[in-house]
């Protein structure tokens, strides 16, 4: 029951909506840079990090493009197109250096607790696959960024890096693999844990769990009002910032909404779950060692590549494969069925309908991945693991994520599957919309939430960001010295020896 109850209003320098990792990463950047600005989180669970970024809600994948397939796609004359991947990587490479820094400065004890070196592998089957993923491996094993990258067809090779996936396999089909020792496994969930504890021991930060924002409104003044529910007393408690960042995963997209905002309009969403199977068996989990990526099935989105991964959880391994893609109208684990009817507004139906309309194998990707058997996801399994069997697996709901829609001119409207940082009202707010690559690149989407809404901060900003973040301003892939020394740098302050 909506009670009309309101206490005095709290004001802050900068609210953040949401507990996940990207709300905590943004907060963590702004504290460092300007000490003395006050921030609220305001977070509707009674935690942090219980959506998305929880560790087993997502794969804790550090990407850095080293065996994601969907960013090295082919062009049509055979050569390999490097560019997303470098992107991708060179954001990880940010992250990478933003979490040594704070290792190195005690914000965070021992970087163990929520990243592990993990080799990260990608395998084909097949001719036409084996000749892409060499291919791939030529392009990328000379670049600064992909360094100790190694490629076999080996099967005794194969079975070194992979012995449970090569058990039980018949000869005839060719295989091949790439593999490199600087993957990663992060714990998203324990990452955001830290730098909240990080913040909540800081003067002038207040977290407030628990805590639902309903709605938000730009004054006259140019600050925000935003009406924030205690669920615990069911009271509402209004909230002034002079910027807000909402950073609430899936339930961004309706609070974007809510600013009013012109960037606001003509956007939806599109919400794909995600399943895994977990292994149960300590003995099968104990015999794999490394991420392991496939190749997406015709109309799959790109985030639904099967890959069987080695998972680093409060220091215990742990084996998941998947993910199987799933569709609810919620926006959040923890949301409401009536998230995505709810969103859907005069100014974005038309963008909504076209995405309908042009995305039927998407569509059919998701209604087969729905309706299937659990023997049909065993089959999935085994094309990994041919020795599967169902008593060792179990299958876990992981988190929500919600695609983005956009109006296209030509289209109508067109589906993404990146990130999209919106910002408006002079950078007073700004939204993430979008899962991919996600929270391994949490740090380089911050930073282009302070670039564009704290432009005039940042020459004062400039040189602790650069002490933070040694590469900051420009791509490392330009300056062979400084990614080496980055590269060194952030592998002993992480511990990544492996
Ligand atoms: C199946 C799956 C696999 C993934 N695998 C990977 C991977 O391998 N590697 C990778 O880098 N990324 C991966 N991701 C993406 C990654 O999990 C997300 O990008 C990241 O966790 C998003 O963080 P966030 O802080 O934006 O959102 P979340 O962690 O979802 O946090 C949102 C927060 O907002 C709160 N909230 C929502 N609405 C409100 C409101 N109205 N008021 C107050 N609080 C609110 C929620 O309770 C929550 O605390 C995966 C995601 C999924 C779903």
């Amino acid at each position: 029951m909506t009670s009309h109850t309101t206490r005095t209003e709290s004001a802050y320098d900068v609210v953040l909506i949401g507990g996940g990792v990207m709300s905590a990463t943004l907060g963590a950047l702004l504290k460092l840079l300007q000490p003395d600005w006050s921030i609220g989180m305001f977070g509707r669970l009674d935690n942090v990090a219980k959506e998305s970024s929880n560790a087993w809600n997502n794969a804790g994948t550090g990407h850095a493009a080293l065996c994601e397939l969907n960013y090295t796609p082919s062009r049509a004359d055979g050569t390999i197109d490097i560019s997303k991947a470098v992107g991708v990587n060179e954001a990880f490479q940010l992250s990478r250096q933003f979490w040594a820094y704070l290792v190195e400065s005690g914000v965070i004890a021992s970087p163990r607790a929520f990243l592990n070196p993990i080799p990260h592998m990608s395998f084909v089957w097949g001719d036409e696959n084996c000749d892409y993923l060499r291919r791939r491996y030529e392009a990328l094993k000379d670049h600064p960024l992909f360094g100790g990258m190694r490629f076999s067809t080996d099967p005794a090779q194969l079975a070194q890096w992979m012995p449970l996936v090569m058990e039980g396999r018949t000869a005839g089909t060719k295989l091949a693999a790439t593999w490199i020792a600087s993957g990663t496994d992060v714990n998203f969930g324990a990452l955001t844990h830290l730098l909240v504890n990080f913040l909540s021991g800081q003067q002038g930060f207040d977290l407030k769990l628990s805590h639902e924002v309903e709605d938000l409104k730009q004054d006259a003044s140019g600050a925000w009002r935003v009406s924030v529910r205690d669920l615990t007393t069911n009271t509402t408690v209004p909230v002034a910032a002079r910027f807000v960042f909402i950073g609430a995963g899936g339930g961004a997209l309706p609070l974007l909404q809510k600013t009013g905002i012109p960037e606001s309009k003509g956007v939806g969403g599109f919400p794909v779950s995600g399943q895994f199977l977990r292994c149960t068996n300590p003995d099968i989990i104990a015999r794999h060692h490394a991420k392991v990526y496939g190749k997406a099935s015709v109309g799959a989105p790109p985030m639904s590549v099967p890959h069987l991964d080695t998972r680093v959880i409060d220091g215990k391994e742990g084996l998941l494969f998947g993910p199987y893609a799933g569709f609810s109208t919620k926006f959040l684990k923890q949301g409401s069925l009536w998230d995505l009817p709810k969103s859907i507004r005069m100014d974005n139906l038309g963008a909504m309908l076209a995405v309908a309309r042009d995305n039927m194998p998407l569509t059919r990707y998701l209604v087969q991945q729905v309706l299937q058997s659990n023997e049909t996801r065993l089959n999935a399994l085994r094309d990994f693991v041919p020795n599967a069997r169902s008593e060792d697996w179990e299958l876990i709901t992981a988190g929500q994520r919600v695609q983005v829609i956009k109006k296209d001119e030509k289209k109508g409207g067109v589906l993404q599957f990146g990130t999209e940082v919106i910002t408006g009202a002079n950078g007073t707010v700004a939204a993430l919309l979008g899962a991919s690559p996600g929270a391994s690149t949490a740090v380089s989407i911050m930073l282009t939430v302070i670039s564009k809404c704290f432009a005039s901060e940042l020459p004062r900003w400039d040189a602790k960001l650069k002490e933070m973040i040694p590469s900051y301003g420009g791509p490392l892939a330009d300056r062979p010295d400084l990614c080496a020394h980055v590269h060194d740098w952030t592998t002993r302050a992480l511990q990544l020896e492996g």
